[in-house]
C-alpha cells in the first residue's frame, strides 16, 4: 500500500492561516473541548473488511473482478499501510499542530484485537483512546 498510495498532499488543502485549520472534528471527537476541534484530520490505516454484509460496499475498493454477478462481498480482504507509513503521517500532522485525529478504518476494533501491526504498536506504547468510538484517538 505504501507504494500504491504513498500519502496525502495535506498542504494543498485550502486553509486560513495554517494547514488543516478549516477542518473541525465533531464535538465529541475532541472530548467537548472546542480548542481541540481544529486543526483536525482523518486517516485510514487499512482499506476493506474481512466480512461480507450484503448491504455494504466497503470492499468495492478491493474488487479485482468486474464480472456482472461479482459484488463487494465477493472481494473481502483488508490491505494495510505499514506502521512506518502511518507513524510518518502522524508525525507530519503533529508537526502541523494537529492534535485531534480520526482513524476511520472500518474494522479498527477487530484490527486491534488481531491483525494490524500499527494498532499493536499503539497499544504497546500505551497511547490514549478518547471516550468516543474505539477508532478515535487524540494525542
Ligand atoms: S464494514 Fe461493517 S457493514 Fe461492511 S462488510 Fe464489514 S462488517 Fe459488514
Amino acid at each position: 500500500m505504501d507504494l500504491d498510495l504513498p500519502g496525502y498532499a495535506w498542504d494543498l488543502l485550502p486553509y486560513l492561516e495554517h494547514p488543516l485549520d478549516l477542518y473541525r472534528s465533531h464535538v465529541w471527537h475532541a472530548n467537548s473541548n472546542e480548542q481541540k476541534r481544529t486543526p483536525y484530520a482523518a486517516i485510514y490505516t487499512s482499506l476493506g473488511c474481512i466480512y461480507g454484509c450484503e448491504f455494504c460496499m466497503i470492499n468495492n475498493l478491493n474488487r479485482a473482478d468486474n464480472s456482472v454477478h461479482v459484488s463487494s462481498r465477493d472481494s473481502r480482504l483488508m490491505r494495510f499501510w505499514s506502521v512506518k507509513w502511518v507513524l510518518k503521517q502522524l508525525q507530519q500532522w503533529y508537526d502541523m499542530g494537529v492534535t485531534t485525529i480520526r482513524i476511520s478504518d472500518k474494522m479498527f476494533l477487530l484490527i486491534i484485537a488481531t491483525i494490524c501491526p500499527f494498532a499493536r504498536v499503539l497499544l504497546s506504547e500505551g497511547s490514549i483512546f478518547t471516550c468516543g468510538p474505539i477508532h478515535e484517538l487524540t494525542r
